[in-house]
């Protein structure tokens, strides 16, 4: 079969693979719509995880089943299913600590595009199909369904991690797709003042129609400034990380209250280290607390995100700003999400 591959750092390319194999509690699948992710960029153009030859890219694709192993009960061949970036081993120990994104290892529930072959293949592999996979439901759009394998978990994930409550006042540092959903998660769930900081127009305008109230550029003056101007001084509840660099933390950790929660879900591709500021972080003792994390996978997650989308309270297709037809094109959305130009949030590719 053909595959979009990372041949090594900073090189990619088509390849002639063999068609995965079946165990008896998985799928293969084949690919009807993917969508290229920021994450594929840091993986391959920075060499954030270390080198990889030949191993077929990308993690967000809608597929249709055409194997099931012996074992696998809740889906047949021709079913048609949402594919979750990160899809964990779900009898490992750390899945029943409840991290099932870092089943068997920090990470390893991140299987595609990883450390085995990715969706962007004309054939790919899915483990433990039953508790990974998830109906894809009748009728759904499929670019709003493209956004639930990564960008609506991610986003949400982030707003689960800083605890949004009611009346919170939010910020979410970076509005690419991850941030977007962050945005709208962050609404969801009843944030009050919502400030939203990136700088590409579109973006801001998609941010707006999910709820930000204050849209802040990072390029007109520091942030942490621009968010004590705003709130009086007082700083924001909660801060929600889905783009910058190892910097940014230190933005977050000031411009939070004490008391305050940090959700990172940004992907660090490069630098050595994440530094804490001292005194904003009340010398040790300013009860700021600061959580990063992989989104978890999993079918009930999946059906639950679904249903968002099924009921009217969340459309994410208005990520979707490139559509394209024909499996040829991931390799065109692929650079275009490397390269961003200033009017794409996200491209996906119906096969
Ligand atoms: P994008 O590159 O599309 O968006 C990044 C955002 O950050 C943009 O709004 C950009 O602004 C903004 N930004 C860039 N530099 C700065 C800065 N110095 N200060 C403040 N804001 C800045 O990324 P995605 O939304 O696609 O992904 C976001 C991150 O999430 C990536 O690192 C990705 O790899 C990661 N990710 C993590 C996952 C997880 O499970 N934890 C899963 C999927 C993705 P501008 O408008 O100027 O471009
Ligand atoms: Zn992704």
């Amino acid at each position: 079969m053909k595959g979009f591959a990372m041949l090594g750092i900073g090189k990619t390319g088509w390849i002639e693979k063999d068609i995965p194999k079946c165990g008896p509690l998985d799928a293969i699948v084949k690919p009807i719509a993917v969508s290229p992710c920021t994450s594929d960029v840091h993986t391959v153009w920075e060499g954030a995880i270390g080198d990889r030859k030949d191993m077929i890219l990308g993690h967000e694709a809608i597929g249709e089943i055409v194997e099931v192993g012996s074992l696998v009960k809740e889906f047949k061949p021709g079913d048609k299913v949402i594919v979750p970036a990160i899809t964990p081993d779900w009898g490992a120990i750390e899945s029943q600590a409840g991290y099932s994104m870092h089943s068997s290892g920090m990470l390893a529930g991140w299987k595609f595009s990883n450390f085995k072959d990715g969706v962007f293949g004309e054939f790919f592999h899915v483990n433990e199909a039953d508790a990974n996979l998830a109906l894809l439901p009748e009728g759904m759009d499929l670019y709003a369904a493209t956004m639930l394998c990564d960008m609506v978990p991610t986003g949400f994930h982030g707003v689960e991690l800083a605890d949004v409550k009611f009346g919170d006042d939010v910020c979410v540092i970076g509005i690419g797709p991850v941030g977007l959903m962050a945005v709208a998660g962050a609404a969801l769930r009843g944030a009050a003042n919502l400030y939203a900081v990136g700088s590409r127009p579109v973006c801001a305008q998609v941010a707006k129609e999910y709820g930000a109230t204050d849209i802040i550029d990072y390029h007109t003056g520091d942030i942490v400034e621009q968010i004590m101007e705003k709130t009086k001084g007082k700083g924001v509840d909660k801060v929600i990380i889905a783009g910058g660099n190892v910097n940014t933390m230190q933005q977050a950790i000031k411009m939070v209250k004490p008391g305050g929660r940090i959700g990172n879900v940004n992907y660090l591709g490069s630098g050595e280290f994440v530094t804490v500021p001292r005194v904003e972080w009340g010398c040790g003792m300013g009860h700021k607390t600061i959580v990063g994390g992989l989104m978890p996978g999993g079918r009930l997650r999946m059906e639950k995100l679904a249903a968002l989308i099924t009921t009217g309270r969340l459309d994410p297709s208005k990520l979707v700003t490139h559509r394209f037809k024909g499996f040829e094109k991931v390799e065109e959305s692929l650079l275009l999400m490397k390269d961003k130009p200033k009017d794409i949030i996200k491209p996906v590719v119906i096969l």
